[in-house]
């Protein structure tokens, strides 16, 4: 009885010390996102606490691509789910190559039949493996190591299959990651009347950029710091379109995209996100970035002298090339000459650029 009472102090003891540690020590790399080039499509990977989530896959030509990423990139060998977020091609075509590469505990659609060839392989490669879908319901929460997936749509009824694309929310600590798919205002609209939880500090912002979604609304309730756009180079849609591009720089918000950057990885500490991507953006955009800051930000000298550009608003500071520049309204835009310049005034580091 006394050693059953020394054990269970000593448990308490050790719960004791480890409710005292300081909490980042507990919460190192939180949340993993992948937003994969799969050129005009949507593939995204996140992972937390040693598990794993595939939305979409890409089209049918992103196949190869994704079973490599998936087992010789990241070794991977399981998938806790795989999310085929609506029928399209772009979505769903490299998804039987991901269930091919890996097994999978659960699989979601908000659809089962599909005439798209790529759904098609997909339910075959499904049941190669004997694998199931089972139903998106909106609300439903599932734990992915140390984060939580929220099942936010679709909510019927809709007009258009963009609109009964799977929404989800990954929340990890303090922060949020929001993917919607090929979501349209429609479903957004929708969304916003379902009073769930919308804010995210990541925002995959709908159906590759286009003009038909992030609506100004939808964007005030997820307020988000990032957007991330996953749209092919030079495709033929107008993707992303600008009018979302200019909502979202009204909003202060960062934006990254796979056409410019390829694939994009961000990870969450515990305190903040960071970004890697293998491309900035190209010259071009460079290029009018300096000559907009030239221009109308600072008449009298040339923001090239400036080592470091801060945003106002959002209290973050970049260096002069990256994209948090470039997407920063001028009447925002603050010049510092050093680092320690703008850490003095209260300015935090850019999680893209790094500087
Ligand atoms: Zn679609
Ligand atoms: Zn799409």
């Amino acid at each position: 009885m006394g050693r059953m009472l020394k054990r269970t102090m000593c448990v308490c003891v050790c719960l004791l010390c480890l409710l005292l540690l300081p909490v980042s020590s507990l919460s190192q790399e939180l949340l993993e996102v992948y937003f994969l080039d799969v050129g005009q499509g949507d593939a995204t990977l996140v992972l937390s606490g040693g598990h794993a989530m595939l939305v979409d896959g890409g089209g049918p030509e992103s196949s190869q691509f994704i079973y490599s990423f998936l087992r010789d990139t990241m070794g991977l060998e399981y998938l806790d789910y795989i999310v085929a977020t609506h029928p399209h091609s772009d979505h769903v075509g490299g998804l039987a190559a991901a269930v091919n590469a890996c097994d999978a505990g659960m699989i979601f659609s908000p659809i089962w039949y599909a005439e798209d060839e790529g759904f098609q392989n997909l339910v075959r490669q499904m049941r190669k493996k004997n694998l199931f879908f089972t139903f998106p319901a909106s609300g439903n929460t599932l734990p992915l190591g140390d984060a939580t997936v929220t099942f936010l749509a679709p909510i019927y009824p809709m007009s258009k299959v963009n609109n009964l694309s799977v929404i989800l929310r990954v929340s990890a600590g303090d922060t949020a990651v929001l993917l919607c798919a090929d979501a349209e205002m429609e479903e957004e609209e929708s969304l916003l009347s379902s009073g769930q939880e919308l804010r995210a500090d990541v925002l995959k912002a709908g159906h590759h950029g286009s003009g038909t979604s992030t609506g100004e609304r939808f964007l005030e309730a997820a307020g988000p710091e990032y957007a991330v756009i996953s749209c092919g180079a030079l495709n033929p849609y107008g993707h992303p379109d600008a009018a979302v591009l200019q909502r979202l720089w009204e909003h202060n918000v960062s934006v990254l995209r796979t056409d410019l950057q390829g694939t994009i990885h961000g990870i969450y500490d515990g305190n903040a996100w960071s970004f890697t991507s293998k491309r900035q953006a190209p010259p071009d955009e460079k290029r009018q970035t300096e000559e907009k800051t030239v221009v109308r930000g600072m008449p009298e000298q040339s923001d090239v002298e400036y080592a470091y550009i801060g945003n106002a608003s959002s209290r973050k500071f970049h260096l002069p090339g990256c994209t948090g520049v470039s997407t920063m309204l001028d009447k925002n835009k603050v010049f510092f000459e050093s680092r320690e310049d703008a850490v003095a005034l209260g300015y935090v580091p850019c999680g893209i650029c790094h500087p």
